[in-house]
């Protein structure tokens, strides 16, 4: 059991910096998400692109942003549950709540922020018949750790920057095999990564297969093979030990939906005074949360976040009293 004074679920740029805030009050935060890195949209959908709208920073690139955050958090050592989504909620005899992700590892906490941003990323999946019985038997639709395919067949699919990348990654002495395929003929990564796929085909380091979808799989129990319809060459069977279906991810509220929270169209209904939902000590900031006036952008979720931290710190603490102090003056004072 992880036990933490705030439980933040979601570790974008608001579960970040909610660390940071935190931390100045000497609250300890732990983080769940259902992604394998920090980050949220701008680690997973938009990390190259520059951010103009931070305050002090004219331009900065998503992935920097993060990396910033996360350094910035650093003194106060987050813990992070990654990979896994926050699914069931409960409150024990002394009134903390129990969160249980999918997996099953159990957070214990007096303070809940949801800071879930457009809610769990769910991969996009193939219409392939059976899929359901490899998933986690050879079939996985995230790399969480590229050290799992080492030494192994893999095939992905995908025309993607996650796809080709991934290819590039695996053929570079970790997978023992990786064959690419794809449906059209052109991709739509970053040119570098394509230019790179095509370079590892024409030198025969991976397989690629354009112009075809993986239909079928098979195996006794475990992942062995998979077939490819081809446009020209009919089916092929590959014999693999892992499948790895790269098609995107699309955002759903997920299990956040039936916590019992005030829900309007996607988003969880907070008081602007201290950004609390219905439920007595479970808060929700950032993207996930809906006022009067709200808008969707990460300064917003900064300034939510520091708000939030000292309403949870007066729950915690009911007989303390909070005085505000500038980090000027305090510096910045880690565990
Ligand atoms: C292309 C693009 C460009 C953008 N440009 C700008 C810009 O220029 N300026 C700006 O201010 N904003 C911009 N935004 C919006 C900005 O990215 C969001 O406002 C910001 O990411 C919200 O941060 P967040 O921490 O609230 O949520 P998110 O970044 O969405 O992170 C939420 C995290 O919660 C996790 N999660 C959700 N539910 C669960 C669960 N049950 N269990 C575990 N984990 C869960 C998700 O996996 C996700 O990682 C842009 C967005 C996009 C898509």
């Amino acid at each position: 059991m992880i036990q933490t004074d705030i439980l933040i679920i979601g570790a974008g740029p608001c579960g970040l910096f909610t660390v940071f805030e935190a931390g100045l009050l000497k609250l300890r935060c732990h983080l769940i998400d259902a992604l394998p890195q920090a980050g949220g949209q701008c680690a997973e959908i938009y990390p190259k692109k520059p951010i103009y709208d931070i305050p002090a920073y004219p331009e900065i690139l998503a992935g920097d942003l993060v990396d910033q955050l996360m350094e910035q958090a650093k003194p106060f050592q987050p813990g992070f549950t990654l990979g896994e989504r926050a699914e069931t909620i409960v409150k024990d005899e002394e009134d903390q709540f129990i969160v249980t992700t999918n997996r099953g590892t159990v957070h214990r906490a007096p303070i809940i922020a949801i800071a879930g941003g457009l809610g769990c990323f769910e991969p996009r999946k193939p219409p392939v018949e059976g899929l359901a019985d490899y998933e986690d038997h050879g079939v996985e639709y995230i790399i969480k750790d590229p050290e799992f395919y080492r030494g192994k067949k893999v095939v992905i699919s995908g025309g993607g920057d996650s796809a080709l990348d991934w290819t590039n990654f695996l053929a570079d002495g970790v997978a023992s095999e990786v064959t690419l395929v794809h449906r059209r003929d052109g991709f739509r990564g970053h040119p570098d990564s394509v230019q790179k796929v095509l370079d590892l085909a024409a030198a025969g380091r991976i397989r690629l297969l354009t112009n075809g979808e993986v239909v079928g799989v098979g195996g006794e129990g475990q992942l062995e093979t998979v077939t490819v319809k081809h446009k020209t060459e009919g089916e092929i069977q590959l014999e693999t030990d892992h499948w790895v279906p790269l098609f995107g991810l699309s955002p759903k509220l997920g299990p956040i939906a039936d916590w019992n929270l005030n829900i309007t169209k996607n988003a969880i209904e907070v008081d602007t005074f201290d950004y609390s939902t219905n439920v007595e000590g479970i808060y929700a900031i950032g993207d996930i949360n809906t006022y009067p006036g709200k808008l969707k952008l990460i300064l917003c979720g900064f300034h939510e976040a520091t708000l939030m931290v000292q309403s949870a710190f007066k729950r915690i603490y009911p007989d303390k009293r909070l005085v505000l102090k500038y980090t000027t003056v305090n510096g910045v004072n880690g565990f």
